[in-house]
């Protein structure tokens, strides 16, 4: 399905964007693992797919800095001479009430939800055009959408990747890239791990298929996202959260 692609995963070490790497190198691609601090859990990764056939490699960058993403993307290019895919998957959550969020607290979320992801994009953008070719996958949230109560950085960081998303659909489609937006819902992963127990319940009570997702939900979404099997999709942003209402 994706035979021969070269696709890039940012945070790939943990979670859905492990997921994701291992779906897309299952699938044919040769697939770039970023990770920032998950050093063991990427190379393990990469030993995983690697004794399988399979083709992965990993790079550190701290998404929000402008110097590792460019590293990174020259990397890229200069090892594989081209991007097939980009999924902008690295991000951090915070769970605090408006009073309590310090300015600190939001600088944390924006520079790694909304920085990093534009930082990517943007490097993605710029090889992707002159290939005249390539896909954008960008994670977002429901709660993007919806909004939270006790997560306003988190919750204006995924709206960012949502405009995001869809002026970058608008700009490069007449490049050829298709950009994209997944919205998952409650997802068990290590970022909601620390949910305490009756949050747990209420996310799942909210949720009509009654179950949390699991990173190889959103893996399957983004697998199709990437194939041409979505040749004609543009400019959207799909939930992958069971049907929750929040
Ligand atoms: P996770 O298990 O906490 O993993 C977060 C990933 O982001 C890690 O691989 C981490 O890499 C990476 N990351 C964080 N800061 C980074 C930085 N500065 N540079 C590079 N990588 C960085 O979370 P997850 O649940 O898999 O979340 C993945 C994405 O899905 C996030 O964008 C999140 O907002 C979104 N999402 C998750 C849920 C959910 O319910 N889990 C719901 C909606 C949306 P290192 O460990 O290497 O630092």
């Amino acid at each position: 399905m994706l035979n021969d692609k070269i696709v890039l995963v940012t945070g790939a070490g943990r979670g859905i964007g492990r997921a994701i790497a291992r779906a897309a190198a299952e699938a044919g691609a040769l697939v770039i693992i970023n990770y920032n601090s998950s050093w063991v859990e990427a190379l393990s990764l990469v030993e995983e797919l690697n004794k399988k056939g399979l083709r992965a490699e990993s790079y550190k960058a701290d998404v929000s800095s402008e110097q590792d993403v460019q590293s990174m993307f020259k990397f890229v290019r200069e090892r594989f001479g081209r991007l097939d895919v980009l999924v902008n998957n690295a991000g951090v959550m915070s769970s605090t009430l408006i009073q309590m969020t310090s300015a600190e607290d939001l600088d944390k979320v924006m520079n790694v939800n909304c920085r990093g992801s534009f930082l990517c994009l943007r490097a993605a953008a710029k090889m992707m055009s002159r290939q005249k070719d390539g896909r954008i996958i960008n994670m977002t949230s429901i709660v993007g959408r919806t909004g939270n109560r006790g997560q306003v950085a988190y919750s204006a960081s995924k709206a960012f990747i949502i405009g995001m998303t869809l002026s970058a659909a608008e700009e490069l489609g007449p490049s050829g890239i298709r950009v994209n937006a997944i919205a998952p819902g409650f997802i068990e992963t290590d970022m909601t791990k620390g949910l305490k127990e009756e949050v747990r319940k209420e996310r799942i009570a909210d949720t009509p298929l009654g179950r949390a997702g699991t990173p190889e939900d959103v893996a399957a979404v983004a697998l199709f996202l990437m194939s041409d099997q979505s040749g004609f999709i543009n400019g959207q942003v799909i939930g992958v959260d069971g049907g929750q209402r929040m």
